[in-house]
């Protein structure tokens, strides 16, 4: 049983949830979601974390998130093997977690990079990420009625698309400063980095908890079992 800590930070936290648990059927899996609302949620046997899209200020201003956050941190920097799925937001905090703390992810990243037109946008993304492939194709659709506001509609969302295409789906997103990513860059749009991996940290700018598509979820899954030595 591989127990996932789930940062209930304000932002898209459920589709998350459902995301990981589809993940965890497709790999045949058996996954605990912990949902992480304060500081001693944050335990030591948790095997992985993500950190959900959002309001990145809101995150770090909030007074009922501070000790949540540094708890957050805090358990990054004690199993610093343990892998970490950051979305948008997510993504925010493990490059600029703030304070004086060093970042996780080696590459700078800018808020609300995309110039106001472009707030928001649905893109292809390249990924290029071990990851098992998934042959499951009823990946269970996002329920609208399951959430208590409207899940965004992905047209592009369905099952995998045959290791193509990622359905990116980029809100507010953040940019990642294209020469300052010195780690492993494992997602563009065009040449356009949208996702890096450091060590065991995965930064997304999108929000693949939005579609379908459960790669991303699958590799943080089977980078825990790994880390935990039950692959
Ligand atoms: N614009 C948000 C921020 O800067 C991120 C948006 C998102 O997570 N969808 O915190």
């Amino acid at each position: 049983m591989l127990r996932v800590g789930l940062a209930m930070l304000q932002g898209a936290r459920h589709e998350h949830a459902e995301a990981l648990r589809g993940a965890a059927d497709e790999l045949g899996l058996a996954v605990d979601i912990v949902e992480c609302r304060r500081a001693d949620h944050v335990s030591g046997d948790l095997d992985a974390l993500v950190l959900p899209g959002g309001e990145s200020t809101t995150m770090r201003i909030a007074s009922r998130y501070e000790s949540l956050l540094a708890a957050l941190f805090g358990w990054m920097d004690a199993h610093p093997e343990r892998p970490v799925l950051g979305t948008c937001a997510g993504a925010i905090l493990l490059a600029a977690p703030g304070e004086d703390r060093s970042p996780y992810l080696a590459a700078g990243i800018a808020r609300n990079a995309w110039g106001r037109q472009r707030e928001s946008f649905e893109a292809v993304v390249e990924v290029e990420l071990d990851t098992p492939a998934s042959d499951f194709k009823q990946a269970t659709p996002v329920g609208r009625d399951r959430f208590s506001h409207q899940p965004l509609e992905v047209a592009s969302s369905g099952a995998d698309l045959l290791d193509e295409g990622f359905p990116g789906v980029f809100i507010r997103a953040p940019r990642f400063e294209q020469g300052s990513v010195n780690c492993t860059a494992v997602a563009r749009v065009g040449d356009e980095v949208v996702g890096v991996l450091d060590g065991n940290k995965l930064g997304v700018t999108f929000h693949p908890e939005l579609t379908m598509d459960r790669r991303f979820h699958r590799w943080l899954l089977t980078q825990a079992a790994e880390s935990k030595g039950v692959a």
